[in-house]
């Protein structure tokens, strides 16, 4: 069977044929550094996390960019709100996102790219757009795209220009859309007030890039002005890939993307989570429950990344108790390592080949552990082989030691007990859950566990 991708573009499973085969151009827009991701958010990323194993699974030789937006207004605005500078700020929201997903077992993209790093890109970007009057400049010195040139726009939405206002996110308002013309959106920003010491000088005036170049330039710059596949949650297909799209090709005239894809919503009350409804958990919730974050991520391959999934705890609780269900049966197979099942394996392939269909997938991984006429030293070769993909963490069950950056960590919150500073050791706490480890005190001291043995092990 051939591999096969939904493109939002054509609204049709497609036969996935990369433009450089064995190498792959992938760009999966990243989050905005202005405090923790939710749960939903997630999503997102274990969705391109898991579309990038497939594509290596299959062979092929993926180059995976992912940007880090530390400018925007959420950005400009929180970071005043704190009395800190953007780039105090947004790094450690960026490093935090990296203990998040650390935690989740996703891999490290190629490189991260931080959009404060390709200011040239983007004025390089706009400059052409301005010669190709794609663009005018505004009285206030704002540069906006002006939509009704480009003739293809509204082509990735399948949207009229009057329907795309009401189906936006909020961020149309905030971001984009204050100018006279409502549907043209900002490519940069004059300087005002507001920005304080947030500003470039460049050929294009005082000011900062609009949130849509950022990704164009850091894709263009980094995977060429084609690509294979660009990846981002349903709500990034209206303004911001429309825009994309909009300002790539407006300034090279050639196609950005070949395969668009979209994970869709994780859902709260049947109303998707998001910040600004309030209807939102952190990774940091699931932990104070006592939830691994790898069950979040089990919970979400038992659906396709195309339905909408309504959270609630029983659920997450529930995948909690099937995966530890696994390990358990997992570490009963022992340390032999056979061969790898052929015939489950081609299922395997064949169930994620149909645009990555994980419930599937993950049947089959009950199937091995329960299979009656395979040896254990099989079945752990093709379990580790199908966690290639899944990313479960079978492989690190065994590993008991433990790393010196918890231990490090576990001795400076022993200290902040010790000062009886609470809040810092609870922090630490947390964040020593997030490097996967359970820290227990006793009449001795402390010890520390790792997390799916202690949980496992507690119940079994
Ligand atoms: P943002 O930081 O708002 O740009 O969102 C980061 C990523 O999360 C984007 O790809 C969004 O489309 C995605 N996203 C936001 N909310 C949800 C949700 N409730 N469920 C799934 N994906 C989401
Ligand atoms: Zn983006």
């Amino acid at each position: 069977m051939a591999l096969k991708f939904y493109n939002t573009l054509s609204r049709e499973k497609e036969i996935f044929v990369p433009i450089n085969p064995p190498n792959v151009g992938f760009y999966s827009c990243g989050p905005t550094v202005y405090n923790y991701p939710h749960i939903g958010n997630y999503r997102a990323y274990i969705f391109a996390d898991t579309l990038k194993r497939v594509l290596q699974y299959e062979g092929y030789k993926v180059n995976h960019i992912m940007n880090i937006t530390d400018i925007d207004d959420k950005t400009i605005r929180d970071s005043q709100k704190e009395h800190k500078t953007l780039k105090d700020f947004t790094e450690f929201y960026t490093a935090e996102f990296l203990k998040d997903i650390k935690s989740l077992n996703i891999e490290l993209p190629t490189k991260l790219t931080k959009a404060t790093s390709y200011i040239n890109e983007m004025v390089a970007i706009i400059k052409k757009l301005l010669d190709n009057r794609l663009a005018y400049k505004s009285a206030d010195g704002s540069i906006y795209f002006d939509i009704k040139k480009f003739k293809n726009y509204g082509k990735l939405s399948h949207l009229v220009i009057e329907e795309q206002k009401e189906n936006a996110s909020g961020r149309i308002k905030t971001d984009e859309y204050e100018k006279d013309n409502a549907q043209d959106f900002a490519l940069w920003k004059a300087w005002d007030e507001k920005d304080g010491d947030v500003f470039w000088e460049t050929e294009l005036g005082k000011g900062r890039p609009g949130w849509h170049i950022e990704c164009s330039a850091m894709s263009m710059a980094n995977l060429g002005e084609q690509i294979d596949i660009h990846t981002g949650g349903v709500d990034n297909i209206f303004p911001h890939h429309e825009n994309e799209i909009a300002q790539s090709e407006g300034s090279t005239g050639k196609q950005f993307v070949k395969y668009w894809m979209h994970n869709e919503w994780v859902l709260v009350d049947q109303k998707k989570m998001s910040k600004s409804a309030q209807n939102f958990y952190t990774l940091r919730d699931l932990i104070a429950k006592d939830i691994n974050p790898l069950a979040y991520r089990f919970w979400l391959l038992m659906a396709n990344y195309r339905t909408r999934i309504n959270f609630v705890w029983e659920a997450v609780e529930g995948a909690e108790t099937a995966l530890k269900r696994l390990y358990g049966l997992y570490l009963e197979l022992g340390n032999e390592y056979g061969h790898i099942h052929k015939e489950y394996q081609n299922k395997f392939k064949e169930y994620l080949e149909d645009d990555l269909d994980t419930p599937r997938a993950l049947t089959l991984l009950w199937d091995v552990m329960k299979d009656e006429n395979m040896s254990n030293g099989d079945k752990r070769a093709t379990v580790l082989d199908f966690d290639k993909v899944l990313g479960l963490g079978f492989d690190n069950l065994k590993k008991d030691v433990i790393p010196h950056e918890v231990t490090k960590l576990a001795e400076e919150r022993e200290q902040a007990r010790k000062n009886k500073d609470f809040k810092k050791s609870d922090e630490l706490r947390n964040e020593i859950s997030l490097l996967g480890y359970l820290i227990r005190d006793d009449e001795n001291g402390y010890k520390i566990t790792k997390i799916e043995s202690s949980n496992f092990f507690k119940k079994i």
